[in-house]
């Protein structure tokens, strides 16, 4: 099947800074090599010390880590800040840290209400808190590009637990809300709905539920993908996140791109 490569050393987000959260592991990482190869400077910002600043060493001179919990404001301000002590501006903020929450039982009768605040915080309020910062420092440039990582199982109901499912479900509403008002200001804001990807948080999620091993995880998923012949990957959506970010889609703003394999056409 068919498998992607890396876009390879571009110019694309030359010159460009930019603050990626959930940045040491799965999707946030593989938009975080792609950025550098791009040109940018990456901020890996990630509520994990070790996995962030591991990634951070592996991309080299153009990526520092900085710890970050999305759900407390005054880290995400402080990442924000950090970024432009370092680097005089930031250009893109994606916020892409979140988390799957319980995902047995999937009934909404058994639903534990502080499961659902929990999820809620960070895959929402932490978005809420990277948007709003973002937009403090790049409102006076009048430029910026913010993205977001959304979900398939935030375009039809019954493909995640609810959770998950309604902070999804939630984020391209962000995205057009903020967007009405932020273009004011010459920024633009996307979200990037992924298809399943065997990330750690997907794989993780999976053996501890159904003991199967990684092999089995990534034939099921690409059983369930409606495109054959190809596998939705992380370098997919960081290639969709590369152009989100860049001066290319420089009249988007206030879109949803779902990278799916067309499964939600259905
Ligand atoms: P992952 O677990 O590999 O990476 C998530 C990263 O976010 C980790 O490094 C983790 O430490 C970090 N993180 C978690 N909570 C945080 C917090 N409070 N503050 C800062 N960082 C935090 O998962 P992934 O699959 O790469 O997921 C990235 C994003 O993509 C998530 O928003 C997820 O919901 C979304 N997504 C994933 C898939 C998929 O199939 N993998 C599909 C659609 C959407």
């Amino acid at each position: 099947s068919a498998t992607s490569t890396a876009l390879g050393g571009g110019s694309r987000l030359e010159g460009k800074v930019a603050l990626i959260t959930g940045a040491a592991s799965g999707i946030g990482k593989a938009s975080a090599r792609e950025f550098v190869q791009q040109g940018a400077h990456v901020i890996i910002a990630d509520s994990d010390k070790e996995m962030g600043s591991q990634t951070a060493a592996e991309l080299g001179a153009r990526a520092n880590f900085v710890h970050c919990d999305v759900t407390e404001e005054s880290q995400v301000a402080e990442a924000v800040d950090f970024a432009v002590a370092r680097h005089g501006k930031l250009d893109i903020m994606y916020n892409n840290a979140g988390i799957v929450g319980p995902s047995i039982p999937p009934s909404i009768a058994d639903l534990n209400l502080d499961e659902f605040d929990r999820v809620m915080r960070v895959n929402v309020r932490g978005t809420m808190a990277g948007i709003k910062h973002a937009v403090r420092v790049m409102k006076p440039n009048h430029a910026g590009s913010i993205l977001c990582t959304a979900s398939i199982t935030g375009i039809l109901g019954g493909l995640g637990p609810h959770p998950y499912s309604v902070s999804k479900f939630t984020l391209p509403g962000i995205v057009k809300s903020v967007a009405s008002e932020i273009s004011q200001d010459g920024i633009r804001i996307n979200c990037i709905s992924p298809f399943v990807i065997p990330t750690p948080l997907v794989v993780a999620q999976m053996q501890k539920f159904y003991g199967v091993e990684r092999e089995w995880i990534e034939n099921m998923i690409y059983e369930l993908g409606e495109l054959k012949g190809a596998k939705c990957e992380d370098i997919d959506i960081a290639r969709a996140a590369v152009f989100l970010a860049s001066d290319e889609a420089k009249y988007i703003s206030g879109h949803n791109l779902v990278v799916d394999g067309a499964f939600t056409c259905f």
